[in-house]
């Protein structure tokens, strides 16, 4: 499919969508807008950075549209289920995008916060409700949010939930939803347990598929560096002081490790911030704003943030921890290389984590090229440069991978510390510690 007039959507829809720029559906659109406009039940394999929001939006929009019926206080006639309150959110800004032309109301409900606002809208009435099972599930309960009247169900991110441990819910939701709707069901993998929720959810499904890992990694150059544990922050900073970094995001495996890893880039210069579970949601918004908007280059994220991230522009994915969940690399490295984009991910990989490096390579189906400079194993007389706060480098983090020297721009006696003969030089101790030893010896 060439353009979206092939599409035949609404005119208030196609206005939008010229608003963005959107020439051409992406392949998962031109694949299952169609199918699902005729009503038609889709399942669709795709992972975020292929366009999949749109894919279940305009179809929805363009239905509801063209009943323009008005929003009922408490009866949503789309549902929209997504893992995350970041995803969710950006679903709902996606719906706001387009159908700006379209009389129409849509409302993101999600835990974390207090659920006033968010019950007093749904007294207002929203034609299309975007949540997360948790919340959405309290609401039902409480009796603010009615299914009756529901007329397509999407539940977008599948995989993710059942990894999040949202089986439990789900199952109670599903139960609840009216027999006679429209199901659009979106997951970047289809492992056996997720089929079997399909064949729950869909009758007679079209089956869409645009081989998610093939487009979040062809398109990105991927380097392993290895590295021991205790050098990592002095490797980040010097990848990240490289010219070519504009944004990068940076996964750590912990909450606390983003945090203090953030606190430390910041002290020697760089503006960074965390953003993670542990964050309240509005702390969450600010630091992904900052990034947005390019106050800080650099977001120390955990996990959760993988996935909902969708900010265009992202030139590094640095993997400051392998992740142990071999699905989470994928996720993660596609937050770069977005919308045709290249962008570079790089991973520091210790001796501990190889066998997570072994089980991503064993999914990707390929081995992650090594970057030049640090060769697996390797290490122990090859340590990074470090750099002291403050210190330039003026090369681009390609030539890192690739193995060019560095040119420092200040000096740094620091670097003394990697001349292997000296570093194994023993500290002489002055008189009065040896002292001290003695005595308590
Ligand atoms: P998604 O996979 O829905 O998260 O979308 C990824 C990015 O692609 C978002 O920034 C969208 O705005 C953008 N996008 C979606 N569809 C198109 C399209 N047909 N043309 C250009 N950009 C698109």
């Amino acid at each position: 499919m060439k353009n979206f007039e092939e599409l035949k959507l609404n005119a208030p829809v196609q206005r939008a969508l010229a608003d963005e720029n959107y020439e051409t559906p992406t392949p998962i659109q031109s694949q299952a807008v169609p199918p699902a406009l005729l009503g038609r039940d889709v399942l669709g394999c795709a992972q975020t950075g292929t366009g999949k929001t749109a894919a279940f939006a305009l179809p929805i929009l363009n239905r509801l549209g063209r009943q323009n019926r008005k929003a009922a206080p408490h009866r949503p006639l789309a549902l929209v289920l997504a893992p995350t309150r970041e995803l969710a959110l950006q679903i709902e800004e996606s719906f706001a995008t387009y159908g700006r032309y379209l009389r129409m109301r849509q409302l993101v409900v999600y835990g974390g916060v207090s659920q006033t606002n968010q019950v007093r809208a749904l007294e207002r009435g929203a034609h299309i409700l975007v949540a997360t099972p948790g919340r959405l599930l309290d609401l039902m309960n409480q009796g603010h949010i009615k299914l009756d009247q529901l007329e397509v169900f999407v539940l977008d991110e599948a995989d993710r939930m059942l990894d999040m441990g949202f089986l439990p819910d789900l199952k109670r939701i599903i139960t609840r939803l009216p027999d006679q709707r429209q199901s659009l069901f979106f997951s970047a993998t289809l492992p056996p347990n997720i089929t079997r929720l399909s064949k729950q959810l869909l009758k007679n499904p079209v089956s869409v598929n645009v081989t998610p890992k093939s487009i979040s990694i062809e398109k990105i150059e991927q380097r392993v560096l290895s590295v021991e544990r205790s050098e990592k922050q002095a490797l980040l900073r010097k990848v990240l002081m490289a010219a070519d970094v504009d944004r990068a995001l940076v996964f750590t495996r912990t909450k606390r490790g983003a945090n203090i890893l953030a606190e430390k880039l910041v002290r020697s210069g760089i503006k960074a911030t965390a953003i993670h579970g542990n964050k309240s949601q509005g702390a969450r918004q600010r630091a992904l704003m900052a990034f947005r908007q390019r106050k800080v280059h650099v977001l120390v994220a955990t996990d959760v943030a993988s996935r909902g991230i969708d900010i265009d522009g992202i030139t590094h994915v640095v993997n400051f921890d392998v992740p142990t969940d071999p699905e989470s690399y994928v996720h993660r490295i596609g937050r770069t290389g977005r919308a045709g984009a290249e962008g570079i991910a790089l991973s520091f990989c210790s001796a501990a984590e190889r066998g997570d490096l072994r089980a991503i390579e064993n999914l990707i189906g390929k081995k992650v090229p090594v970057a030049a400079e640090h060769p697996v194993p390797a290490l122990k007389d090859q340590r990074p440069m470090r750099l002291s706060p403050g210190s330039k480098v003026a090369v681009s983090s390609r030539s890192i991978l690739n193995g060019a020297p560095p040119t420092r721009c200040s000096a740094d006696s620091s670097g003394d510390q990697d001349n292997p003969k000296r570093r194994r030089r023993p500290r002489r101790r002055s008189r009065n510690t040896r002292c001290r030893i003695k005595q308590r010896n």
